[in-house]
């Protein structure tokens, strides 16, 4: 039972790190062709965050081969492959479960992570990216990396999910964690600025965390951060001219506290 639950932690780790390395090489290019020079002088920094992500691969691949490994070979698990097991309706709302069930373990863990007396040991290294690039998806120490390495292999002991609804999940977070960090808004400016950018998180939203700190904490929607008053609204990046970017609304005590590393109080939640 040893070697084949060693073999199944080891090759998921591999898949996680490739995974990265292909979502995140892949939106780098993105972004060199589309803002060339956007990520200019900032190879050492571009290094530092391969090197954590890849021992975040680690850390994400192992409970996630574990588990891999018990639902094939002892049934574990609530995964299912026959898509009529469960009425159709259950695809499509089991994925929206595990998203807002992730997106509330994030909220709340990454505003504990900003409490003072964590946050050097816990989160500093996911901010030591000014501004971030599409390689920071994963950029975590351990115990942040562990924080989210658990809530997925968690959930599928507990909310039934069908393979294809788990791998729709798996996209969602792939794709998010890299484009939310990369440096440019890619989705439609009537898309990030109309209704669904209200309650959806994209790399505007995001960015103003990594600018701010203490706001905008949520990972996939902004409701969590609307209801306890710490949504801030859109950040505009650097390369935009003004007017463009930012929705401007300032709401809750989050924009109130100031913040970043400048602001009073430095990059630490007294809030939280
Ligand atoms: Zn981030
Ligand atoms: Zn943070």
């Amino acid at each position: 039972m040893i070697l084949p639950l060693s073999l199944a932690a080891l090759a998921m780790t591999a898949i996680v790190g490739v995974r990265y390395l292909l979502v995140s090489g892949g939106f780098a290019l993105a972004t060199g062709r589309r803002h060339p020079g956007l990520y200019a002088g900032r190879r050492k920094q571009i290094l530092r965050e391969i090197g954590w992500s890849l021992a975040s691969a680690a850390i994400y691949g192992v409970p996630a081969g574990v588990v891999a490994w018990g639902w094939r070979a002892r049934g574990w698990t609530l995964i299912y492959a026959d898509v009529h097991a469960r009425p159709l309706w259950w695809l499509p709302l089991s994925v929206l479960i595990y998203l807002l069930a992730h997106d509330t373990w994030f909220y709340w863990t990454h505003r504990w992570m900003h409490r003072p007396a964590v946050f050097a040991r816990v989160h500093a290294v996911h901010h030591a990216s000014r501004p971030p690039t599409a390689w920071a998806a994963m950029s975590f120490a351990p115990i942040e990396a562990l924080s989210g390495a658990l809530v997925v292999p968690a959930l599928v002991f507990l909310v039934p999910i069908h393979v294809a609804g788990l791998s729709a999940v798996l996209a969602i977070m792939t794709l998010m964690g890299v484009t939310n960090h990369m440096g440019w808004e890619m989705f439609p400016r009537s898309l990030v600025h109309g209704p669904v950018g209200r309650w959806v998180i994209t790399a505007s939203h995001h960015e103003r965390h990594h600018r701010d700190y203490r706001c905008n904490y949520g990972l996939y929607f902004r409701h969590w951060d609307r209801l306890c008053g710490t949504d801030t609204g859109l950040g505009r990046f650097a390369h935009e001219p003004r007017g463009q970017g930012g929705d401007g609304r300032r709401a809750g005590a989050g924009a109130a506290a100031g913040g970043g590393p400048g602001g009073a109080g430095g990059p630490l939640d007294r809030r939280a």
